[in-house]
């Protein structure tokens, strides 16, 4: 893992690519893997396959369709086209997360955190009874959760996803670096410490306040050792895929950093 020289160009440099796409192989998405390959080439992007591994405790396990991944999508692999997997971190499959890992040789791996409360439930399916209990204070408590998973699997995953996904799920104010500043550094300084890539994902990147508050994460990851990021759409549509990738690549440069 962690085998970033195959996202490389001959003379060195990275290349362009959507790192965040999901497909048919995934359960909440029905493109087909051709399709995400051409309409992203179309863009001048290169296209990082990560179908959803994720184990969980409170609803069924929501990971790809092993029949079909990764095993038929190695014919579309190339320099422009990866196979990854987006993974979901968590302490109670980690025998489970790691025989899958193990089990391939994933170009890249995106580590994500999709539940975060105590009992292992899944944020999405309990959202309503997450923000009862814990309110604005939910983000805190992903927050540290997250830099648990990075200290966790951090020999095996290449870049952390989409740390703005409470704000998907939860009505949390969009706002929040000085709020949790402390919470915020020990990740980035967990992810800097391992040279793992922080996920630009622009998902959320047109809402109000969104984009601002992005470049605000960026200069902290940066201050906090970070150099290396990825940009990741998390399209599971094809009219989402490159979605702000332009806008993302002007953050990264105003903030000093690299993909
Ligand atoms: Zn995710
Ligand atoms: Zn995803």
């Amino acid at each position: 893992m962690n085998d970033t020289r195959s996202l490389k160009t001959q003379n060195g440099a990275f290349r362009r690519f959507d790192a965040h796409v999901h497909t048919a192989a995934s359960p909440d998405s029905d493109m087909p893997p051709a399709l995400a390959i051409e309409t992203l080439a179309r863009q001048g992007l290169g296209c990082i396959f990560t179908e959803h591994l994720d184990y969980n405790k409170s609803i069924d396990h929501f990971m790809f369709d092993a029949d079909l991944y990764p095993e038929t999508y190695h014919r579309f692999r190339s320099d422009t086209v990866r196979i990854g997997i987006e993974l979901g971190m968590n302490p109670d499959f980690e025998a489970e997360n790691r025989a899958w890992l193990a089990r391939y040789p994933w170009d890249f791996v995106l580590g994500a955190v999709h539940w975060f409360d105590a009992e292992g439930g899944d944020t999405y399916a309990h959202k309503a009874e997450i923000y009862a209990q814990w309110g604005d204070a939910a983000y805190g408590r992903y927050l540290r959760f997250a830099r648990d998973m990075v200290e966790r699997y951090g020999d095996v995953i290449d870049a952390f996803a989409h740390i703005d996904y409470p704000r998907r799920v939860l009505p949390l104010p969009e706002r929040d670096l000085d709020t949790f500043a402390e919470e915020y550094d020990a990740l980035f300084r967990a992810l800097a410490e391992r040279d793992i890539r922080l996920e630009v994902n622009t998902r959320r990147l047109a809402e109000p306040g969104a984009a601002d508050h992005w470049v605000d994460l960026l200069h902290r990851f940066r201050a906090a050792g970070g150099r290396r990021v990825t940009v990741g759409s998390d399209s599971h549509e094809p009219t989402h895929l490159g979605y702000m990738y332009k806008t993302a690549l002007r953050m990264i440069e105003a903030t000093d950093l690299q993909l």
